[in-house]
């Protein structure tokens, strides 16, 4: 696949999805978003890995790297007025573009900070684990996690440009590929079920020692972000089909919470899809079979698809009201009517179940 025709089909927001991206981002950064100053922001695991051939691209010298220690516990308001401070203190001003170098957590982390510095600087996503390139890094979704849930402190704020490059892949865990690959899952089983085929059929070389660099990695990279780039063109708000996306969420969420976040964010969504797509079957919604096809796909991937054991399903169910998608009490879910389509056009894209429904599917 050449990177000219994947970028084709991709969103105006991706400027590069190629090897070797890492290398030209100076280049793509000071077209795309130039400024009097750069801030690379990155984690303590990214920083060592990429940072240098990150900033050394800009071949200029007002480029400062801030580095923060890696994890979902970092996407804190406290990390936040942190970078922001160190930003101030080096005299950053509304001339300045804030860099993401990392996965989901830099991405949402260091957009939050763009999003607020001097009411709004640019954002460049530089995605460097399979999350943050096919979700994370498109859409504009920017924010912090607080004690009572994540992600409910933000703003939305679309990045001025998102630079990927898949062989930086290469150094990333196992787990945090597999947490991906849910992600590519799920956005076949909102949108394409074809794409849902041509996934599931990838996942042997995704998985594989050269995936990294396979054509199947760029495909299902550039075919994911096709995806949620049209779905996110169509309701950037999420005020109607956006919501499509949250299939898995609902309960993911709630399982990150009552795991205290013992699972990564993909591994929950797993088990909250194919917790959802029973629900789905359940109530007579999705046709019967989707269920299975959507765990399959899961177990292929390596990732979990029931519950742990230490969890409480009616604890799972009080945590989905702490979740951003309920509305007058009623929980909320995007639920599939079958791989490639989605339930509740007519009640914008959200199907409300109740608590006792859901506890008896749990049970
Ligand atoms: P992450 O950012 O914590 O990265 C996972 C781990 O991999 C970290 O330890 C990181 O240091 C390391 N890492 C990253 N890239 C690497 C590489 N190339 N080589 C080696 N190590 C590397 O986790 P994530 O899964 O990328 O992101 C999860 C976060 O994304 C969650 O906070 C979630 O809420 C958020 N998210 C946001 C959106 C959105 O629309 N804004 C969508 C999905 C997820």
């Amino acid at each position: 696949m050449s990177h000219a025709s994947a970028e084709a089909h991709l969103g105006d927001d991706v400027a590069a999805l190629a090897p070797g991206a890492l290398d030209r981002l100076g280049d793509v950064v000071q077209t795309c978003a130039g400024a009097f100053r750069y801030v690379i922001i990155t984690d303590d695991i990214v920083g060592p890995l990429y940072a240098a051939r990150a900033s050394g691209s800009f071949r200029a010298t007002r480029v400062e790297v801030l580095t923060v220690a890696a994890g979902e516990h970092t996407k804190t308001r406290e990390t936040w007025a942190q970078l922001t401070d160190a930003m101030l203190s080096r005299g950053c001003g509304r001339d300045t573009t804030v860099i993401a170098l990392g996965g989901g957590v830099i991405g949402d982390l260091a957009g939050f900070v763009a999003a607020t510095f001097m009411r709004g600087v640019p954002i460049v996503q530089v995605p460097t684990t399979l999350v943050a390139m096919i979700d994370a890094a498109i859409g504009g979704k920017t924010g912090v996690d607080t004690a009572a849930g994540k992600n409910l402190v933000g703003a939305f704020h679309s990045p001025a440009a998102v630079v990927i490059d898949p062989t930086v892949l290469a150094t990333l865990p196992p787990e945090h590929l597999r947490a991906g690959l849910a992600e590519a899952i799920k956005h076949g089983v909102v949108a394409d079920a074809a794409y849902f085929g041509r996934t599931v059929n990838a996942l042997p070389v995704c998985l594989s020692p050269r995936g990294a660099a396979a054509p199947e990695m760029a495909a299902l990279i550039t075919g994911s972000i096709a995806i949620k780039t049209a779905i996110v063109a169509s309701d950037a708000r999420e005020h109607g089909r956006r919501k499509v996306l949250n299939f898995g969420h609902t309960i993911g969420h709630a399982v990150e919470a009552a795991t205290e976040y013992g699972l990564l964010h993909g591994e929950a969504v797993a088990i909250g899809m194919a917790i959802e797509s029973h629900l789905a079957e359940r109530a007579s919604i999705a046709r019967s079979g989707v269920a299975d096809a959507i765990c399959a796909a899961l177990r292929a991937a390596g990732l979990p698809s029931s519950l742990p054991a230490s969890v409480h399903p009616s604890d799972i169910v009080a945590r989905t009201h702490v979740d951003k998608k309920a509305r007058s009490g009623v929980v909320e879910y995007a639920l599939p009517r079958a791989v490639g389509e989605m339930a509740g056009a007519e009640s914008g894209w959200a199907v409300p179940l109740t608590d006792s429904f859901v506890t008896a599917a749990l049970a």
